[in-house]
């Protein structure tokens, strides 16, 4: 089906009910950025800064972040492009990041010393990084977003950084981008119970599946004993899912799904089933998830799903998998 595929890249995400969906692609490196044209999706919806970082023997300085944020930027025209700010610590422990000192070995990694708790406390990095973030895009729209956000203070302490960057730019009469806008992942369940304290600060959320199925679950997404053991289409991730959607969706904040999940055609269409209108997904999904999107009654998937929410399953897939076929999706 890849020359079908190939033929839909410039025709628009758009459910057969007249729903748009927005399609980004997951990035980070200045190389993927040519995904875009070739899959024609509407733009980057997570570009990941970690992996300039990782790659790096050395802590990439200023200037060599800007040069890489505004390639990118450049690369993207008109399309969005949301920065994520380092994620890194943790499993992506960086030996240059403590004077050549590696880490301390950490127990639990993943719930470890990593993002924006580290952000935060090194915040020399994070000001860097911001700095690097918001001259890059002067004269254009800045999107950030913070990882691994658990409480809404971490959020806010983030934002004042960049904004008090923001200011130090301006006070020297140097540009500064026309608007920044800031967002957060959701990837650790504790921030859904403070989710009416931080949307009203939140310009966008996005859902981050991989890390957030791992938390939620409390099984480690690296593990391959685990891998097939707990189902995208769970109730337990499908009704989480549906919660962060409804209040935020009250509060007119915009909400996407940026973890892996997005990219399988199933699990994207209970995705938009539950309200979500914007995906960010591996490159090489575009094709078969705008496949799915085109030929889909999304009026008829949502007014279903509150149905499908309520039974004990363990997991929707079959049911799914049942109205998809019945329907020609
Ligand atoms: C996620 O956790 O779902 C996510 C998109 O971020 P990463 O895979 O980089 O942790
Ligand atoms: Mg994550």
């Amino acid at each position: 089906r890849r020359a079908e595929f190939a033929a839909m890249r410039d025709l628009p995400a758009v459910t057969k009910d007249g729903v748009r969906i927005e399609l980004m692609v997951n990035a980070g490196l200045r190389d993927d950025m040519a995904a875009l044209d070739v899959t024609g999706a509407d733009g980057v919806g997570l570009f990941r800064t970690e992996f300039q970082f990782l790659v790096s023997a050395t802590l990439p300085a200023r200037e060599r972040q800007q040069r890489l944020y505004r390639e990118v930027l450049d690369a993207a025209g008109d399309r969005p492009v949301i920065f994520r700010t380092v994620d890194i610590g943790g499993d992506k422990a960086l030996p240059y990041l403590n004077g050549g000192r590696a880490d301390e070995d950490e127990e639990n990694p993943a719930l470890g010393w990593r993002a924006i708790r580290l952000g935060l406390e090194r915040d020399g990095l994070m000001k860097v990084q911001a700095r690097a973030l918001l001259e890059a895009a002067a004269g254009r729209t800045l999107n950030v977003m913070f990882p691994m956000v658990s409480e809404p203070w971490e959020f806010e302490e983030a934002r004042t950084l960049f904004e008090a960057q923001r200011k130090w730019i301006h006070g020297r009469n140097r540009p500064t981008p026309i608007h920044v806008r800031y967002g957060t992942m959701l990837e650790v369940p504790a921030l859904a119970e403070s989710l009416d304290m931080i949307l009203p600060q939140l310009d966008f959320l996005s859902i981050g599946t991989n890390d957030l199925t791992q938390f939620l679950f409390a099984a480690d997404r690296a593990n391959p004993k685990l891998a097939e053991r707990y189902d995208w289409l769970s109730p337990a991730i499908l009704r989480f899912v549906n919660r962060v959607v409804r209040q935020s969706l009250d509060q007119r904040v915009p909400v996407g799904v940026c973890g892996e999940m997005g990219g399988r055609a199933l699990e994207a269409m209970a995705l938009i089933g539950l309200g979500i209108d914007r995906l960010s997904i591996t490159p090489a999904a575009i094709g078969p998830v705008k496949a799915m999107i085109r030929s889909l009654d999304a009026g008829a998937l949502r007014a279903l799903m509150p149905d499908l929410l309520t039974r004990p399953l363990r997991s929707m897939r079959d049911d799914l998998t049942a109205w998809a076929a019945q329907e020609g999706v």
